[in-house]
């Protein structure tokens, strides 16, 4: 299980998500369907989804990027947070799973608010930077393939204005980031990227022990 806060007891969590989950019934369902997968450790967790959609409210975000999109939880978590004007730019390669995604953001009515770039998101990041638009969005949340993290945080960081927020999933790695012999190229990809943000000015840091370890980047 790497989808919930894997440091707590499971009488802990079941606690945690009885008295504050409030998880939309569109979301639950997606979480359900996904969860046949064999893949479906890939989706977030619930309370981080919550936890998301109130930092968008909190900062009145209207323009958010997602690299990593899987069956759409977390871009729809976000979407539901988002004003009627609110867009995402999301990014996956994965057409199979992004269907499942357009179905449920369809249900939901947000499919509007959701612009699906389906493609090598390096390349996507990098041509909405080449477009002009560096410094106009407010939130990014990194959550695709590991080793291209550091890349994935240098776009996004140019993409958001003064003020805006990276979140990066994963960064406790289910706590294999203490694995100092990994030869593993993900761990050794996140701890990279842990060690190179702890000392990064241009951003204040928090990495939040939530769900697999969700590090927060807010650009200054
Ligand atoms: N945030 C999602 C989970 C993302 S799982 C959720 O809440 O459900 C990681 C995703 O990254 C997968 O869907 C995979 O297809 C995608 N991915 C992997 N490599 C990628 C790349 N180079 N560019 C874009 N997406 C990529
Ligand atoms: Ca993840």
């Amino acid at each position: 299980m790497t989808n919930k806060s894997f440091t707590l007891s499971d009488r802990l969590y079941n606690y945690v998500c009885d008295v504050s989950l409030r998880e939309p019934p569109l979301l639950r369902q997606l979480r359900e369907h996904t969860a046949k997968r064999d893949d479906a450790n890939m989706q977030i967790a619930p309370e981080q989804g919550q936890f998301m959609a109130l930092l968008l409210q909190l900062m009145q975000a209207r323009r958010v990027i997602e690299v990593g999109v899987y069956t759409g939880y977390s871009s729809l978590a976000m979407a539901l947070a988002l004003p009627r004007d609110g867009r995402i730019l999301a990014c996956d390669i994965n057409p199979e799973t992004a269907e499942i995604a357009r179905s449920f953001w369809a249900r939901a009515e947000v499919f509007d608010k959701i612009d699906l770039r389906l493609g090598p998101a390096l390349a996507t990041l990098d041509a909405e930077v080449a477009a002009g638009n560096a410094g106009g969005y407010d939130f990014a949340f990194i959550d695709a393939d590991k080793t291209s993290y550091a890349d994935y945080y240098e776009r996004c960081l140019a993409l958001l204005r003064p003020g805006g927020l990276v979140a990066v999933d994963n960064t406790l790695w289910s706590g294999r980031v203490l694995d100092t012999h990994s030869d593993d190229e993900d761990t050794s990809a996140i701890q990279a990227f842990n060690n190179r943000v702890a000392g990064d000015e241009r951003v204040d840091i928090c990495l939040l022990p939530l769900a697999d370890g969700l590090t927060l980047l807010r650009k200054r």
